[in-house]
């Protein structure tokens, strides 16, 4: 067959395929063109999913008869004034959603700018009719009908109303958050799905709202870029990446580059498999990105990513650390709805006596500063007997008390303790040799020995190997190691950072290494496959802090390996100790793997459970 060039549909219906995915893609390009449009409302209404009927009014510019018979042309577009690719401040640039969408479906497009005439215009499969004299206020009405009428094969794609639906309300919650300013409903079916007018707050309708009381702050800036928004506390996560809203210049992404920065910066405090939930607004200039990687324009591409993924990582980092000793309110009320069911195994979930509603506003802990510790003077006078000697190795400083719990029963003492304030209180019993139970003015904590022993002991452990206070260990026979070349390749280019962090390795041959000292923290470990798992690390992850990642990953295991165990007994001045040393360690509130260290459960919540309040 000759070649031939092809026909304007048959160009638009290849573009369709790469745009418009589904409903939710249409709706994502028509309601960026209602925010390029400088609308302060949009409508979106469907049916069926999308799949018959998609309607979207907004109150911008509108448009003028010969901007409408030129906007489903394709490559036509308002949007690149001045020509430059890389000066862009619009949410389109591209020219091909209306001609792809109208090359696929049935299309009326319905518009009026300012004072002048309505005029309406049908796209059916591609064909183009001439403008209408209509009637319509200011602003444009895009109908879609029939979607994928004309391509069939990508209607079988489709999926139920539901989930495409659920698309939907995503592209939606993800322009909303993007676009403060601008009203958004969404109807399906004639039922209302978003609301969000003047006076709702979205933000608790996206996110939930228990979202706020366990978010931090982020405010980031460097040089001309800044990081901004929302980030869960580390116990506050969830099982995908659902709920990370990610926008680049007030563009929604879903960028690879963020996933990572997120991961990473999580890394210490939440277990892989768990993400914590975000809306992060990065600002840079748009010199500094490119959005014309992917017809979506769902990536970016960044001039310099590892610039940018650090400073991703600094500034959640950052804000980490400004959390002192919280863990998530909905802990404690976990913990309510746990007695709830032993309180009350023979009333409906949600019954109006124990329902959460009763006791289900609690206030987040504040973040609680640790104050200057004062001299401990403890009590003269105690009702524990000593049971013996701890077997625990975790040295306390103080050696005035011997109590000791008993093992098994939480007894809790009657002398009065002073309470000095301290955000964690003050031990008063261990209980099944796996928990302490400490006592604050106002509440009443419940710490996994285990869990906060193991931060403490990779808090440390990282401490050490990040200021180079560990010993190199040589090895008794040096190891040799074949790599593949791309390993080698990304093995050479670190060995600098290597050899700082106490290892000593050298290339072997064109294409191996040869490793004499590791850090005696990891003289026990496999040293070919930690090799091995760091070069993949560093190939998966392209980052410069793989070393740092992949190390601390192995610290966080061996941390998990010796620390208390549950089981362990403890005495009082251990315990004590131990609380004490928590506050001092930064993101104590949760152990290696994102759960948390412990749960406070204020004297307000008891009341409630006792229904004294
Ligand atoms: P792009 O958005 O990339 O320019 P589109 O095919 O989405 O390409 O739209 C083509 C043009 O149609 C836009 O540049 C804009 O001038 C005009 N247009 C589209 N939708 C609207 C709208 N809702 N209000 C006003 N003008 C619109
Ligand atoms: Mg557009």
């Amino acid at each position: 067959m000759a070649v031939r060039y092809l026909d304007q549909t048959l160009i638009n219906q290849i573009a369709a395929g790469e745009v418009i995915e589904r409903p939710a893609s249409a709706i994502k390009e028509l309601v960026e063109n209602s925010i390029d449009a400088g609308a302060t409302r949009v409508d979106v209404m469907v049916r069926d999913g999308g799949r018959t009927l998609i309607s979207i009014t907004d109150n911008g510019s509108g448009m003028v008869r010969d901007d409408l018979l030129l906007c489903v042309e394709r490559h036509a577009t308002s949007k690149i004034p001045d020509g430059d690719l890389f000066n862009i401040r619009t949410l389109g640039f591209r020219g091909e959603a209306l001609p792809s969408i109208g090359s696929v479906s049935r299309l009326t497009i319905t518009t009026k700018k300012d004072q002048g005439e309505a005029w309406q215009l049908n796209v059916e499969g591609g064909a183009k009719g001439t403008p209408q004299p209509a009637s319509s206020p200011k602003g444009t009405r895009v109908e879609v009908r029939d979607l994928f009428y004309a391509t069939p094969a990508r209607l079988k794609f489709l999926k139920s109303p539901t989930t495409e639906l659920n698309h939907i309300t995503d592209i939606i919650y993800r322009q909303a958050l993007a676009n403060a300013d601008v009203e958004f409903t969404l109807r399906h079916d004639d039922r209302s799905i978003i609301n969000f007018t003047s006076g709702t707050d979205r933000f608790d309708g996206i996110l939930g709202k228990d979202f706020r009381a366990n978010a931090l702050t982020v405010d980031f800036q460097r040089e001309d870029s800044r990081l901004t928004g929302w980030i869960s506390i580390p116990t506050y996560n969830r099982s995908n990446s659902s709920d990370q809203y990610l926008f680049v210049n007030g563009r929604p992404v879903k960028d690879k580059l963020f996933a990572t920065a997120l991961k990473v910066a999580y890394q210490d405090v939440l277990a892989g498999n768990r993400y914590p939930c975000v809306s992060l607004f990065l600002e840079c200039s748009p010199e500094d990105v490119d959005i014309n990687v992917h017809p979506a324009k769902a990536e970016v591409r960044f001039r310099d990513p590892n610039l940018m993924r650090g400073f991703i990582i600094a500034g959640i980092r950052e804000a980490l650390k400004g959390m002192a000793s919280r863990t998530s309110t909905h802990l404690s009320d976990k913990a309510l709805m746990a007695f709830d069911s032993t309180l009350a195994p023979a009333a409906p979930f949600g019954s109006p006596t124990f329902s959460k509603g009763n006791y289900g506003d609690f206030q987040p802990q504040p973040q609680s500063q640790v104050p200057p510790q004062p001299k401990l003077s403890m009590p003269a006078r105690s009702s524990y007997t000593p049971l013996g000697e701890s077997r625990s190795s975790y040295m306390a400083p103080r050696p005035s008390i011997v109590a000791q719990t008993t093992a098994a029963v939480a007894e809790f003492t009657k002398a009065e303790q002073p309470h000095h304030d301290h955000p964690l209180g003050y031990a008063k019993a261990q209980v099944h040799e796996t928990y302490i139970v400490a006592e604050t003015t106002d509440a009443l904590v419940l710490v996994d020995q285990h869990a906060a022993h193991e931060r403490l002991v990779y808090e440390r452990m990282k401490h050490d190997l990040g200021s180079g206070m560990i010993k190199a260990q040589a090895l008794l026979i040096p190891t040799v190691i074949e790599l593949t070349i791309m390993q080698f390749k990304v093995l050479q280019d670190v060995l600098p950072d290597l050899n700082k962090y106490g290892f000593q390795i050298e290339s072997f041959g064109d294409q191996g290494i040869v490793v004499r000292e590791v850090p005696s923290l990891l003289n026990k470990c496999d040293i070919k496959q930690l090799m091995l798992d760091l070069a993949s690390e560093i190939l998966e992850r392209e980052t410069a802090t793989a070393v740092e990642v992949a190390l601390h990953e192995i610290l966080a295991d061996k941390a998990c390996k010796n620390s208390i165990r549950a089981g362990r007994r403890l005495n009082l001045d251990e315990m004590n100790a131990l609380l004490r040393e928590m506050e001092k360690t930064p993101l104590s509130n949760q152990c290696n793997h994102g759960r948390p260290t412990f749960i406070k459960l204020s004297k307000a919540d008891m009341e409630k459970l006792f229904e004294r309040a």
